[in-house]
């Protein structure tokens, strides 16, 4: 038996950063996963294997609508599915492997197996039992179950197997249009598949800013994805290779029915952390099952303490990260801490989607008086060179003192452009510190720049 300071269970976004965080702050650390390999969720299934398919389907997608225009004569570019595919584990192998090499240079154990916690201040890994100073729960999340729906992760999946699919589907339904669903129905309908997403709400990406979703969807929608929204997944059966999708019209209670190769069902994801025994543990869960914490990331169990997808929250893998990081600093002693007015997402679509802060709806909800600077990529002479002109930025600053209270990006390297932001936001800024910084030209960054020119006398190319 071995004894830690703290045993981290889970090697996701959120534990693996801890653990590493709290060596690196001198404490004795063990890492538990189950999985083959370290990384989560994250590096074997989400993120990253998720955004190699991204680029992947991308560069198809400029081959056969850009080459050409730019002088580049090619031949169609042909998809060797399996050679992608390899190219994607390779990506998730670099990564994964990129982990192991930290967890032994910063000399923390890697517990083998799966874990459980059989009382305060010990882990069991098969049959050995560890002691720990402090326990901290990071065992992430899996798909929600939708009822009709039977997922057989070959012919109906969930994201896990929308990655390792035998074949690019003609068809293919997307039951969801939420970010996952999403990136991975463009991943497909760049390949080739004609990609219909049926959606219950009456628009996509719910919690999105309004009118970037609506934009989102135009620009999606000329990419060949069809959408049906206000539907009712009803079920969802599978037979020799073919699915079979019902849905109730919510308008009018109609049912329709439609066939595809492939059914991806991405309704959401919900927290995950079965077999570590939480009940005996007297770990209180909300009524939506993740694990109750509170500001300092303690659970009510003493010395155990919970982050990452498996407590309330955003689902994101840097939501995680900083957690492990606040939570490892408050561990050692030192005030961590999560500022969760800045938590920047982003749908890594072609173009990008990206925000952060306040949407316009939100802050009318609040009665708060603010102010829109936009900005279209139109305007830009990069996003012009490389045709990527669709989209806008969109900065949204309080009226009286001009502070950032949000920003909303759909455009080429949206995703990057919003740390921008994120930094002006983490200083308190104002729209106008954004427009006196010298932006280097030709960048996407000058339209933030415009957008925040825009809040004052006005954007200089628009
Ligand atoms: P996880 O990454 O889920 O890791 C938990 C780990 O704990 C797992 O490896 C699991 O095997 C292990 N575990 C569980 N129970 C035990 C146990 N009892 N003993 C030992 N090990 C255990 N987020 C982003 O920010 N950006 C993106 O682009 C993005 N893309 C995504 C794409 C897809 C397809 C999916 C599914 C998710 C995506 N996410 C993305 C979400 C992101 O993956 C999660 O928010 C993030 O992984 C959560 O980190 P975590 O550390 O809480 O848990």
């Amino acid at each position: 038996m071995a004894s830690y300071d703290l045993i981290v269970i889970g090697s996701g976004p959120g534990g693996y950063v801890c653990a590493i965080k709290a060596a690196q702050l001198g404490l004795k650390v063990a890492c538990v996963e189950g999985r083959e390999t370290l990384g989560g969720t994250c590096l074997n299934i989400g993120c990253i294997p998720s955004k190699a398919l991204l680029h992947a389907s991308h560069m198809v997608h400029e081959a056969e609508e850009n080459f050409a225009r730019m002088g580049v004569e090619v031949d169609a570019p042909r998809i060797d599915w399996p050679k992608m595919l390899a190219y994607k584990d390779e990506t998730i192998g670099m990564n994964t492997s990129g982990i192991e090499f930290l967890f032994k240079k910063n000399k923390i154990d890697w517990l083998k197996g799966w874990g459980s916690i059989p009382e305060a201040g010990k882990v069991k890994v098969g049959d050995d039992v560890h002691e720990a100073k402090n326990i901290v729960i990071a065992t992430g999340s899996e798909p929600t179950a939708l009822k009709g729906v039977e997922v057989d992760e070959e012919t109906i999946v969930t994201s896990t197997g929308a990655l390792t699919l035998k074949a690019i589907p003609k068809e293919m339904v997307v039951i969801g249009a939420g970010v996952i669903g999403l990136e991975l129905g463009s991943v497909y309908a760049r390949l080739g598949s004609k990609v219909t997403v049926v959606e219950y709400l009456d628009h996509i990406t719910p919690g999105m800013d309004a009118e970037v979703g609506r934009t989102f969807q135009r620009i999606l929608k000329k990419q060949g994805l069809e959408f049906i929204l206000g539907a009712a997944v009803q079920s969802a059966t599978a037979k020799d290779g073919r699915a079979s999708v019902t849905w109730k019209n919510r308008k009018d209670d109609s049912e329709q029915t439609l066939e595809a190769d492939a059914v991806l069902v991405s309704t959401g994801r919900k927290p995950f952390h079965d077999g570590l025994g939480l009940t005996e543990l007297g770990v209180e869960l909300t009524e939506r099952g993740q694990i109750k914490v509170d500001a300092h990331y303690a659970t009510s169990a003493k010395g155990i303490y919970a982050i990452g997808d498996a407590i309330p929250g955003p689902m994101l893998a840097h939501k995680a990260e900083d957690e492990g990081v606040a939570i490892a600093e408050i561990l050692a002693g030192q005030k961590g801490h999560v500022n969760y007015e800045v938590i920047p997402s982003v749908i890594y679509t072609h173009p990008e989607v990206a925000a952060v802060g306040a949407t316009e709806e939100q802050l009318k909800e609040a009665g708060r008086a603010y102010r829109v600077g936009k900005f279209p990529f139109m305007g830009n002479a990069r996003a012009k060179a490389v045709f990527a002109g669709d989209g806008f930025v969109k900065i949204l600053a309080d009226k009286e003192t001009d502070r950032v209270l949000g920003c909303h990006i759909i455009g080429p390297g949206a995703g990057d452009l919003i740390h921008e932001v994120c930094v002006a936001m983490e200083f308190g800024a104002a729209a106008e510190d954004i427009a006196r910084t010298c932006h280097a030209h030709p960048t996407w960054s000058e339209a933030v720049r415009e957008a925040a020119l825009a809040l004052g006398d006005g954007a200089i190319h628009a």
